[in-house]
Formats: structure tokens, C-alpha cells, sequence
């Protein structure tokens, strides 16, 4: 993870928020490169559970909603996590996780191991952020940064049932910030106070085979994050047992990544069958009907819902997690260091790099970069060893690099270097775009 990240920060995919102020707390800015990873990620995300379907919908609901909302939620009452604090330290830690959690001052032992540490009986913390609407700071204008886009796409769940004139079985989806006080946020990206999540809500008949639904999008997720690349022995499900499971769920399983190390295998999506609850009880706190009337059957019900909820930040650190590798390479003295991420969701898709700055070179490569650029983010380069952009390249996972040598000059061809075979092969510089669609397809 360390190298991970000190990876990120000097090739600009992730910079600690407000740095130059020591950091806030678990926060995180995705830099030039970052930016194109995550947006790749929800892009194939949006791609797949909202395009290419005609029976999900898409919202991008506001952060804000009206404080009743976390009431009917559950959240004001419930969103909440033990903690405890050290008397001796001042450190904070989540009372549920103290076996995960090391003691700062002796960091081979848990919290309350140490021979003076003075930890307070668990008290319950509410992880959402409040704030205050308006000018006037009352109780009346409190406010909550939404700890889950979930709720957004409940309540307009009638609006756009009608105004799409859906029929049940379909659903909502909706990218978004989702913010968190969390207590120990940690790990990177892995846990942080303000993230961003991808959520979907499936919208079933109670009276028709709704777990066949839940094992419909159980699968159709795990082949989600087997199409980014992560292997299949680094996913795995685990199933909430009873005592995990929420009060109105009534079944909820994580798809879990292995991200190595001490965090081994984590959750990075949910998916969960919340029956009536979210629905039923915004009908009850906004005393507006939100039953869906099927004119055919001549039926009101309220539907089941089926969860898809899944963090883009958590799903961008698997990737670079599974796509970080060190290798010997034949030949030569120094290693390099590869993402191996999809070509379909590097940020770069190429380098051209003219091989060496005489000879026309530059101005071939250059032209070739300007008429790529048109259809996929290249990255051009002339400075340095040629090997050298070839590792500055392999380092931040770009697929292929494209360059213009002598021979390019008589016979129009360049070398396309793949970066995870190696292997080298000469395209007509004017092929050289439809190469790379088909390769990236
Ligand atoms: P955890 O048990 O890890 O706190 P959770 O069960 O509370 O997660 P959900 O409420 O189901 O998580 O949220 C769905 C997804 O949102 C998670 O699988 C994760 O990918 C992402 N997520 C949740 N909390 C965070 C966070 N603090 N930082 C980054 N991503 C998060």
C-alpha cells in the first residue's frame, strides 16, 4: 500500500486533500491521472447498469435533501457506530473493530493491550455531517451531507416511474458524493470521510419471485467487477448472517476484493434485498402515497427493493491494487513497475514518443499524437531514453506505446509496444487509430 501510494502521488493519481496544510482528515484528491481512472470506472458503471438497459433509469439527485429524510431513513436514530477513546493517547477507535486497530504507542498491540492504556466504555457516535440551511442556525434549518445516494432515488421514485412510464420490474441508478464521519478512516481510498458511490435500486413486485432478482443482480455484478480485470481469486462473496444482516433486510451479501496485506479481503459492493422498508417508511413520515399501480393487474402495492451499492473510490484502489506489479525484465538490470490495469479503463491509452528528436521525427510523432488525441487520451513524449518513457509509460498502465523511428520515415510504419507482452510490431502510422479501437474494444 505504501508503494501504492507514494506511486499516486508522484504520477498524479491521487494527492493527499489540502496538503500543503499538513492534509485533512482522510480526504483525498484524485490528480490528472486519477481523475481519468475513476471517471473511466463510473463511466463503465453508468455504461452498464443505465445504457445498456431499458429498464433503469438514471438520477442525479442533490447532496442536500430535507432533514425528515434521515428520520424516515433510519439514519438520525441509527447511523451510528460504537466508540471508544483512550484516556492516555486521546486516540479514538470503532469499539466493533478493536481487534483490527493497533495501539499507537505500541502498535504490535490492540487498543487496551498496553500496560496503561485507559479506554472509555463504548458510546454511540452519528456518522452523519450535519449542517445548517439557511442563515439563521436553528433547529429547524439542520441539514445532512447524505451518508448514501440511496434515499435520493426513493423519493423521487414515483416521479420517475411516471415520467418514464416504467413498469415493475425496473430501477434507478445514480452516481454521487456520500459523506461519512467516519471514525477510523484509514487504508487510502479505502475508507474516507467523503467518497463517492454507485448505487441502483431494483424495483420488484412482492408477490412475484423477487430472490430470483436478488440472484440475478449478485451475478450480474460480480461479472461487473471481473469485466475491470480483478482476478477471480482476489473475489469472492460473503454472505451477512443474521446477526450482520440490517433489521428490514432480508438478505444482503458483499461482493469482497482481497486487497492483500493486513486488510486481505474487504468489502467493495453490497447487494441487498431491503424489502418495503426504505419506501413504506417515507410513506409514513411524508404521508404521501408512494404505491405503484399496476393498471393491468388493477393492483396498489408497494415494491421490494433490490440493492446495488457499490463505492468508486473502493472499486478505483482494486484496481490499482490488482494491477500494481514489480517484474525482472530479460536483458536488463533494472526492473520496472507496472499497472496492469484494462486497457479499456487506463487513463492513457497510448504514448508516442519520436525516437530520438532529429530527423523529422518529432513533427511525424507530434502530428500522429494531435490526430489520436481526437479519439483517445495520448500522451506525447520526447524526453529521455527511450526506455525510460517506456517505464515512466508502464508505471501508470499505459496499454501502448507508439514509436517513430528511422524506418517510419521511409515506409510510414511505427513500433506499437505492448506493455504487458512486450512484444513489438510495425502498423502503418494511418491504421494506427483503428489498431488501437479494436485492441481497446
Ligand atoms: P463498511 O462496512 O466498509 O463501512 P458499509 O457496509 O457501511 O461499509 P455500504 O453502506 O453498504 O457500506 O456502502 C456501499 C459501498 O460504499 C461500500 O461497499 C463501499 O464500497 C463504499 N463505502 C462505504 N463507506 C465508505 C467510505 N467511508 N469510504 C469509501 N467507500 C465507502
Amino acid at each position: 500500500m505504501e508503494k501504492l501510494v507514494s506511486l499516486c502521488k508522484r504520477r498524479g493519481f491521487i494527492f493527499q486533500s489540502s496538503e500543503i496544510y499538513g492534509g485533512a482528515g482522510s480526504v483525498w484528491d484524485y490528480g490528472p491521472l486519477g481523475v481519468e481512472l475513476k471517471r473511466n470506472l463510473k463511466d463503465r458503471w453508468w455504461h452498464a447498469m443505465v445504457r445498456a438497459r431499458d429498464d433503469i433509469e438514471g438520477l442525479d439527485a442533490a447532496i442536500l435533501m430535507h432533514p425528515r429524510v434521515w428520520e424516515a431513513s433510519g439514519h438520525v436514530a441509527g447511523f451510528t457506530d460504537p466508540m471508544v477513546d483512550c484516556r492516555v493517547c486521546k486516540a479514538r477507535f470503532r469499539a466493533d473493530k478493536l481487534d483490527d486497530a493497533q495501539c499507537p504507542r505500541k502498535p504490535s498491540r490492540k487498543p487496551g493491550e498496553h500496560s496503561d492504556c485507559d479506554l472509555t466504555e463504548p458510546r454511540l457516535f452519528n456518522l452523519m455531517f450535519k449542517t445548517t440551511i439557511g442563515p439563521v442556525e436553528d433547529s429547524a434549518s439542520i441539514a445532512y451531507l447524505r451518508p448514501e445516494t440511496a434515499q435520493g432515488i426513493y423519493v423521487n421514485f414515483l416521479n420517475i416511474q411516471q415520467a418514464s412510464r416504467q413498469k415493475i420490474p425496473f430501477g434507478i441508478a445514480q452516481i454521487g458524493k456520500a459523506f461519512r464521519n467516519e471514525i477510523t478512516p484509514g487504508n487510502f481510498i479505502f475508507r474516507t470521510r467523503e467518497f463517492e458511490q454507485m448505487e441502483m435500486q431494483f424495483f420488484v413486485d412482492p408477490a412475484a419471485d423477487h430472490m430470483q432478482w436478488f440472484e440475478f443482480w449478485k451475478g450480474e455484478r460480480l461479472a461487473w467487477h471481473r469485466s475491470l480485470g480483478l482476478a477471480e481469486d482476489r473475489l469472492q462473496f460473503h454472505q451477512h448472517s443474521e446477526k450482520e444482516l440490517a433489521h428490514y433486510a432480508r438478505a444482503a451479501f458483499d461482493i469482497e476484493f482481497d486487497f492483500g496485506g493486513s486488510l486481505g479481503f474487504q468489502e467493495i459492493e453490497g447487494v441487498h434485498h431491503r424489502g418495503d422498508y426504505d419506501l413504506s417508511r417515507h410513506q409514513e413520515y411524508s404521508g404521501k402515497r408512494l404505491e405503484y399501480v399496476d393498471q393491468v393487474a388493477n393492483r396498489r402495492y408497494l415494491p421490494f427493493v433490490i440493492e446495488t451499492s457499490v463505492g468508486a473510490d473502493r472499486t478505483t484502489l482494486a484496481v490499482l491494487v490488482n494491477g500494481y506489479r514489480e517484474e525482472v525484465v530479460p536483458g536488463e538490470q533494472e526492473g520496472r513497475v507496472v499497472l496492469g490495469i484494462d486497457p479499456r479503463i487506463a487513463p492513457v491509452k497510448a504514448g508516442i514518443f519520436p525516437l530520438v528528436k532529429k530527423d523529422g521525427m518529432p513533427e511525424f510523432a507530434e502530428k500522429l499524437a494531435r490526430e489520436l488525441r481526437v479519439r483517445f487520451p495520448v500522451f506525447y513524449d520526447e524526453s529521455g531514453a527511450i526506455g525510460r518513457r517506456y517505464r515512466r509509460q508502464d508505471e501508470v498502465g499505459t496499454p501502448f506505446c507508439l514509436t517513430v523511428d528511422g524506418q517510419t520515415m521511409q515506409d510510414g510504419t511505427v513500433t506499437v509496444r505492448d506493455r504487458d507482452t512486450l512484444a513489438q510490431e510495425r502498423v502503418a502510422a494511418d491504421r494506427v487509430s483503428d489498431y488501437l479501437r479494436l485492441r481497446l474494444s
